[in-house]
Parts: structure tokens; sequence; C-alpha cells
């Protein structure tokens, strides 16, 4: 079985700290999606296995009107979905539009959120404020969404521990299935990169940074979610199908401008220029994975998620290994797969690089 993502390069304003493909150029969405109905219908059957995940990712897929989306889903053309996916953005919520999405077969969104914090809000640029974010919710729940995840940044600059607390208070109030959180990273050129560098604003430190992560762990665990990938939290059933796909090393096709397939044991990417995509300019680059490529990916992936590295490991690996796991940064479970203790998962990608060969 195969995934599809589909890449909404749109969105109504910039956020301060992203650097992901995607424009303000809305006028664009109607020939953009033309465009994607296309490459559907050329590639859909590419993975030589039925697509069963469909992702909208972005950018800002909520940014599209619900006769698009349905343009796109009847290109695809599948009748038996288990998952299929929409991120949102709270600030395009309304009723209408959340039952729009239901009656049109969306099953799952991906509500990003960011922080329930006014100030952070605004200092990272998102358009919505709190209290739409907790509409948007109740919104989606009352259209029926019985499968919601919301996303959460922390170690935002100026943020405090005592309002990370509240805001996973917040999440877990709203009683939605899964949470996907992540630490703010500086991108290169961004304006809140630009504002640390200027002295503007003040990086939090990094002890703080692995308390905030530390605290959202034990507590989500507390209320009954698996901590199933180093980001990624759901409660038992809820775990994220397309996006396991990305960690399973199984198919998915990708298209849009800038979107990635994997057909194993060939990775290709769409080129992120949308005006080249919109025009058919389909020239897509691609790289063959080599035995040394999957093992480390076997590895990094092993580690990112709780199931862990199995398999055979090479004696580089397995000397680093026993390393880590005598420093308890990582430990072997009962039956007997190698994942990340708590401590690790700080210098995770430390880890995983000495392990690669
Ligand atoms: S909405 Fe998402 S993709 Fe768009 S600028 Fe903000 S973070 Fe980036």
């Amino acid at each position: 079985m195969a995934g599809l993502y589909v890449h909404i390069p749109f969105c109504k304003k910039r956020c301060r700290y992203c650097d992901f493909f995607s424009t303000t150029r809305l006028e664009r969405q109607e020939v953009y999606v033309a465009a994607l109905v296309k490459e559907i219908a050329a590639r859909k059957d590419e993975a030589g296995e039925p697509i069963r995940t469909i992702y909208f990712g972005g950018g800002t897929p909520s940014t599209l009107a619900p006769q698009d989306i349905t343009r796109i889903l009847d290109a695809v053309g599948i009748d038996e979905a288990e998952e299929i996916t929409m991120e949102l953005n709270p600030g395009d919520a309304s009723p209408a539009y959340m039952q729009a999405l239901r009656d049109i077969g969306i099953n799952r969104l991906s509500i990003g959120i960011q922080s329930f914090q006014d100030d952070l809000l605004t200092l990272i640029g998102r358009r919505h404020n709190a209290q739409q974010a907790i509409n948007a919710v109740r919104m989606a729940q009352e259209a029926g969404f019985t499968n919601l995840s919301i996303d959460l940044m922390y170690a935002l600059p100026t943020q405090t521990m005592a309002a990370w607390q509240a805001d996973i208070e917040t999440a877990l109030s709203l009683g939605v299935q899964h949470i996907s959180s992540y630490g703010l990273i500086y991108e290169q050129g961004t304006a809140l990169t630009q504002a640390v560098e200027s002295g503007e604003l003040e990086a939090i430190d990094e002890e703080t940074e692995n308390a905030m992560y530390d605290e959202l762990c034990s507590r989500l665990k507390q209320a009954g979610f698996v901590h199933y990938e180093v980001s990624n939290f759901a409660l038992p059933g809820y775990e994220a199908k397309h996006n396991s796909r990305y960690w399973d090393h199984t198919p998915y096709i990708g298209v849009g401008a800038g979107a990635h397939t994997y057909i194993p044991p060939v990775r290709s990417w769409n080129k992120d220029d949308l005006e080249a995509y919109i025009q058919g300019d389909g020239i897509r680059e691609s790289e063959t994975l080599t035995e040394t490529d999957l093992y480390n990916e076997r590895i990094m992936l092993g580690l990112r998620t709780n199931r862990g590295i199995v398999g055979p490991i090479s004696v580089h690996s397995r000397k680093q290994m026993d390393e880590y796991i005598h420093k308890g940064l990582l430990r072997r479970t009962d039956d007997d797969r190698i994942v990340a203790t708590q401590e690790g998962i700080h210098i995770l990608n430390r880890i995983i690089e000495d392990l690669m060969i």
C-alpha cells in the first residue's frame, strides 16, 4: 500500500521562523490545482501499489476551497482510503469549512496551533490567535472529526516554562488524539533568526529547551499518549498512518512543486519552482539509495521511533552503540531492539551520526 503527499505551497502570510517553500501569491492557486490534477493522473500508479493514505501538506492547504480539494481527490480516484489528512491553519477555520472538509472525505486534520499564547503567536508571526486555535479544534469536533492532530512549538524566544506547561494543559483539555511538537529551529535568513542575530531577541538556552521537551514527554505519557516518534505523540491507535511511511521506509508518491517521492530504492523530487511546475516543467531529480544509504537510514529512522534499531548491525555501529548504552543514552529492550533513552534523545543527531557507516 502506498501513500500520496500533495504539496500546497500557498500561505496567506509568511511566518517569521519559516523557510519552507511557499508563496503568498494565492491568485496562482487555480492553475496550480490544474497542474496537480495532471501530475496525479500521470503518476498515481507509479508505486505499483494502491494508494491508501493521502496527506495535504504545505504551505497552507486550508487556503484551498473545498471544490479545489475535491478536484484533487477526484483525480486520485480512490474509493478506499485509510487516512486523508489535511493541514489546517486555525485562521481558516469556520463551521461551514470544517463541515465541507468532512463531507468531501477528509478524515484527519493536522491543525497548526503552535502556541496558545497570543504574545508568542504574534512574535513568531502566525496569523491566528489563541482563541481561534481553540475554536478551530471545537469546530472540527462539532463537524464530526474524531482524529485530530495539533502542532505545538517550544523553545520560542521569551517563552517561559510556565507558559509551556499551560500550553500542554490546554492541548490536553481539548481532547485531541495526536500531538506533534517541535523545538524552534533558527533557519538561516528568516526574520526570527535575524532578530536573534541582531540582539533584538534572545534564544532560549539548551538546558531550558531540553527541560521543556522532557516536560512534554512526561506529561503526555501521563495522559496516555504513546511517544512513537521523537516529535510525535498519539493516543493508542491514532499514530499518523501516512507520516509513518516516512519512518517505515514504505513507498509514497509526492505531487506538487517541491514534493518528494520514495519508491525503494529511488528517491526523487519535483523542483521547488511554482511557475515551472504550473508550466508542466516536470523535470524531476532523483537518487538511487545505495546499500550504505539504506543501512544509515535504518539506523536513523529506527532511533527516531519507538521501534528502535532492529536487524543486523555493523561492527562500527555496534562498538558505538555499546558505548552509548554504557553511558545510559541508548538502551536494549527485552526483545533486543536498541532505542534511545530520554537523555539520549537530547543528543540524538550526534548519536545517529556516530552509529552511521
Ligand atoms: S503557515 Fe506554515 S508554511 Fe506558511 S509561512 Fe507559516 S510555517 Fe511556513
